[in-house]
């Protein structure tokens, strides 16, 4: 049995093991390594998924490889009736989907098929592949020469994806790896697996033959085996900063293509002429929303001084309207993903406090509506946190809140381009020339305008700048389509005989 990750995880018992999915059903592999998987709103182990070594990898990707040779052969009209009928089980089946996002990663059962339906829009973009893979044509671009483009799939591709997104993540890369021609081996995080392979039955059930799809479950050793393998063409990867960093090195010293989106810090500036109770609205559903579990919530808001004892009293008042508890419950914010990062999360209300800032609502304090064991952590919120303190430079990834206050619009924008991060920031607004500057000047990937989580839709491309994306191509959206396919250029001439005779130059264009 694995060792416990924390000493307070592991105390249930084990009914049942998480396979890998290869060629269109459930595969043990070899491994006889695995770890436990929570219900993080009971604290309990629901059932524990195995971890692969790297011939468990190299069996996969052979099965996938195997697949291909026929999927990349199939019609585009064959592959677009393939993910109609997947967009349209999905849709059919989305509670069910829900339900196994609650119970694993413990976000409230209407975040679950948020997450679900903003997923399925990538399905829906991506049935439109015959428009999105179409190539280029000249005709006559020297006399008698025509030039055109091709865009062919790779070949096997890896997915790796992290826990905050279980069934999103993985939707934004394998639609359109799939749509595009593409097999996939998806490494789903271990800390939420089962979607991971409901998906992958589903797509069965929509017609997609065995092996174009295959689900191995690991941890280091696994993505490793994907980075390294030399039939694997590309690399999806979203995940923490240090992670995506060390993916995209190594991945790219295999010689692959490599799309490695990392952690956030996102800021949201207010300034005084905002609505400031659409402000507050929006710094809380953004802050606490998936109990701060998303790379895209707001960890900061900048207060400007004239406002920033307002705002926060308005936050204050919404905060403590909140219930916090068991996903199935009908509560607005449900647990951490597992006790250590409970604690780690809380451990910078002290870091905050201890370096001068006021905390104003304590999540500590909560009175969840769940079972005791369960991870919780209350919305949490604080106020003057110094930019200097580690409660605001790094990542908390929970339901923390921190208000940063500022003199005015330049000393916010200085803020958020001084991080290291640029996934997303907003601003609060009714001054469309403070905004227009604002978009032109943050230094970063994907900006709202009074928009608190401005995630591009799904026929625009989703990315940061900086630590949050290392590589070039951004997820989904017309930079998906780009990914996971390879643009050949065909230059062709039907010869006739005046085409004859020797010339050792250069070609010229007649
Ligand atoms: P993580 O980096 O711990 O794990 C992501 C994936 O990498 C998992 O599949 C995991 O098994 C694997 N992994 C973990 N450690 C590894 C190692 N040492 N070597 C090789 N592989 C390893 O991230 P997480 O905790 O699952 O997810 C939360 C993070 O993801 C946050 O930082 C969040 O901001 C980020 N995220 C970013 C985006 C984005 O679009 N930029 C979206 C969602 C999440």
């Amino acid at each position: 049995m694995p060792q416990p990750r924390h000493p307070q995880e592991r105390t249930i018992n084990v009914n049942d093991i998480l396979d890998h999915w290869v060629r269109g059903s459930s595969w043990a592999g070899a491994s006889t390594r695995t770890a436990p998987v929570y219900d993080p709103a009971l604290g309990t182990v629901q059932k524990e998924v195995r971890l692969a070594t790297q011939a468990d990898v190299g069996a996969v990707v052979a099965a996938a490889s195997d697949a291909w040779l026929q999927w990349r052969d199939t019609s585009i009209a064959k592959r677009t009736a393939v993910m109609f009928a997947f967009r349209e089980l999905l849709h059919a089946r989305k509670e069910e989907l829900a339900h196994i996002l609650t119970s694993e990663h413990g976000k409230v059962l209407s975040d679950a098929l948020g997450e679900i339906a903003r997923g399925m829009e990538v399905v829906e973009f991506a049935c439109g592949l015959g428009h999105l893979t179409k190539g280029a044509y000249s005709e006559n671009a020297s006399s008698g020469v025509d030039v055109y483009t091709l865009r062919q799939p790779l070949g096997v591709v890896g997915i790796i994806s992290p826990f905050n997104f279980p069934a999103m993540v993985p939707l934004w890369f394998f639609s359109i790896a799939l749509a595009a021609g593409n097999a996939v081996v998806l490494k789903p995080s271990e800390k939420d697996p089962s979607a991971a392979n409901w998906l992958a039955a589903l797509l069965r059930e929509a017609g997609l033959p065995d092996g174009v799809f295959n689900v191995v479950h690991g941890d280091k050793e696994a993505v490793d085996a994907l980075l390294a393998h030399p039939d694997v063409r590309a690399i999806s990867f979203v995940g923490s900063t240090p992670i995506a960093r060390y993916v995209y090195e190594t991945a790219t010293g295999h010689g692959k293509r490599v799309q490695a989106l990392g952690g956030a810090k996102n800021h949201m500036l207010v300034l005084p002429d905002a609505d400031l109770d659409l402000a507050a609205d929006a710094a809380v559903n953004a802050g606490f929303g998936s109990a701060g579990e998303r790379c895209m919530a707001i960890s900061v808001v900048l207060a400007v001084d004239a406002v920033a004892d307002v705002l926060v009293d308005l936050i204050r008042e919404r905060v403590a309207t909140l219930r916090t508890g068991d996903g199935r419950r009908g509560c607005d914010m449900g647990p951490l993903i597992t006790g250590a990062h409970r604690d780690k999360v809380a451990s910078y209300i002290d870091v905050a406090a201890a370096d001068g800032a006021a905390v104003i609502v304590d999540g500590r304090d909560v009175q969840p509506d769940g079972a005791a064991d369960g991870f919780w952590l209350g919305p949490t919120l604080l106020d003057r946190v110094p930019t200097t303190s580690a409660a605001y430079q790094d990542e908390i990834f929970g339901p923390v809140l921190s208000v940063v206050r500022v003199d005015g619009y330049e000393e916010g924008l200085e803020i958020i381009n001084a991080s290291p991060y640029g996934n997303g920031t907003a601003i609060f607004t009714n001054d469309g020339g403070a905004a227009r500057r604002f978009q032109r000047e943050a230094q970063v990937g994907m900006i709202g305008i009074n928009v608190p989580i401005p995630v591009p839709v799904a026929y625009h491309s989703f990315g940061g700048w900086k630590a949050s994306l290392f590589g070039d191509a951004k997820a989904y959206g017309p930079h998906g389509f780009d990914f996971f396919t390879a643009e050949k250029a065909v230059t062709s001439r039907w010869l006739d005989p005046s085409h004859g005779g020797l010339n050792l130059g250069f070609p010229q264009h007649d």
